[in-house]
């Protein structure tokens, strides 16, 4: 959390309170969320503050982004990881990524998106 207002400072953006709840929000939920369900989440700002935000953040690269049925996913992106999602009740869960898309000599920018989905324990019982 620190390291992050940390490197919002270093990019020279203002800590504004919008800013800090979304990134309070994400710190501490890991399951990827859309814009509007954070928005009910965190409630106190209006809805293209926390838009706005989301989109500065992925600029930044702070952000983890799926798409999943057309809705826009986001997560903080420590470390390259992909979700699990239970196609029952939604239990997400995390894992690594261990694609190693370094030899792409043509291309820049590689953007890969990899969703899996399972049902839970829970659901199966
Ligand atoms: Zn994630
Ligand atoms: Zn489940
Ligand atoms: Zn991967």
């Amino acid at each position: 959390m620190n390291k992050l207002v940390e490197k919002l400072i270093e990019v020279g953006c203002k800590i504004t309170n919008p800013r800090l709840a979304v990134l309070k929000y994400l710190s501490v939920h890991h399951s990827p969320i859309s814009a509007r369900d954070l928005h009910k989440k965190i409630k106190a700002f209006d809805r293209a503050s926390v838009y706005r935000t989301l989109n500065l953040f992925e600029e930044l690269h702070l952000l983890n982004v799926e798409v999943i049925e057309k809705e826009k996913l986001y997560c903080f992106a420590e470390e390259p990881h992909h979700h699990i999602i239970c196609k029952k009740c939604g239990y997400t869960e995390k894992t690594k990524c261990n694609h190693d898309f370094g030899t792409f000599k043509n291309f820049n920018d590689v953007y890969h998106q990899l969703t899996l989905t399972g049902v839970c324990n829970n659901c199966s019982k």
